[in-house]
């Protein structure tokens, strides 16, 4: 795994600081105790120039996922969208990768963390692929050993960072196998999702996925793929996936902000198919590139663009 490439700089707490100056003092709540949340979100190159791709629905994630915890974030979803694309304009990206934050500070180490000051960042990279060549070949995954947190101890719902101690031990597990990364079991033994993406399967040429009740954190990616499916007029039945459903099913694929749209072609060494990106996840995945890139008109109202500040200029 490539590190990041740094930008010139990340918004914090209501300003841009060089990318060395936004630092965080090591006895942060959230470091201690996973107290954060998170999103992350892509921009694209477009007509309209760089997009960022849902922007909105990212924002009010972040900002559902923050009151979880009772994390008050002082920006409203406007002023973090107006952030976001300062951040994009301010490091001339086009093809990058958000990473919004927010988090209790540090102020004392008792696990309450009433009084905490709460600090916010958004901070963004030049984006590239998540998992090399994914999108293109397919990747392998193994079934963990690790299960998917549930909501009677960490509601699945709810992106905090401390939720992804779960994630990183599913990789980790993966990658030790010789696999790109997990799927992961839920508390009621069906399949719920991978380790930072969504699943969808095709039977028959039917499009299947899972709900909340499987333990899944509701992806804004399977919300876009869900609009294509239907617009495309593809049949989709939601309902629950066990393992030898997804094992025999014609196509497989996970989907989310960093994978995109990512074909599986193997499971713990069962070939998936015929092992290649099928019809149906090609389907979508063309449709997805058109949709994040601007390309479609009907979907065009899911990227926000700099334009309106360029029209300004003129
Ligand atoms: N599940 C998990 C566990 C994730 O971390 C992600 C990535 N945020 C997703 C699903 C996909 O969500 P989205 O499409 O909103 O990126």
């Amino acid at each position: 795994m490539a590190p990041f490439t740094k930008t010139d700089v990340i918004w914090m707490n209501g300003e841009l600081l060089p990318w060395a100056d936004a630092n965080v003092h090591v006895s942060a709540h959230a470091l201690q105790y996973g107290t954060g949340v998170f999103e992350g979100m892509r921009s694209y190159d477009t007509p309209a120039g760089p997009g960022i791709f849902r922007l909105d629905a990212h924002m009010k994630r972040l900002i559902a996922s923050a009151s979880y915890y009772e994390l008050k974030i002082p920006y409203s979803v406007e002023e973090l969208c107006d952030a976001a694309l300062d951040v994009l304009r301010a490091n001339k990206l086009e093809n990058a990768y958000f990473r919004p934050l927010a988090f209790f500070d540090s102020y004392s180490f008792s696990v309450w963390p009433k009084d905490c000051p709460v600090s916010v960042a958004i901070i963004a990279v030049p984006g590239r692929a998540y998992l090399q060549g994914g999108p293109e070949h397919g990747v392998r995954v193994t079934v963990s050993s690790v299960r998917r947190i549930e909501s009677s101890t960490l509601p699945p719902h709810i992106k905090a960072s401390g939720h992804y101690t779960n994630s990183v031990l599913a990789v980790q597990e993966a990658i030790r196998r010789g696999y790109d990364d997990a799927l992961l079991f839920n508390a009621k033994g069906d399949i719920s999702e991978g380790s930072g993406a969504n699943l969808f399967i095709v039977r028959g040429g039917t499009l299947i996925t899972n709900d909340l009740d499987a333990s899944i954190l509701p992806g804004i990616t399977r919300d876009t793929v869900l609009t294509i499916a239907r617009d495309l007029g593809l049949p989709i039945t939601i309902r629950p996936m066990t393992l030898p459903d997804v094992q025999t099913a014609d196509e497989v694929f996970f989907c989310g902000t960093a994978v995109e749209v990512t074909p599986i072609r193997e499971i713990d060494g069962r070939t998936i198919g015929d092992g290649k990106p099928g019809p149906v996840t090609q389907r979508i995945q063309r449709m997805f590139y058109e949709a994040v890139h601007g390309r479609v008109p009907q979907y065009r109202s899911w990227l926000s663009t700099l334009a309106p500040v360029l029209e300004l200029a003129k």
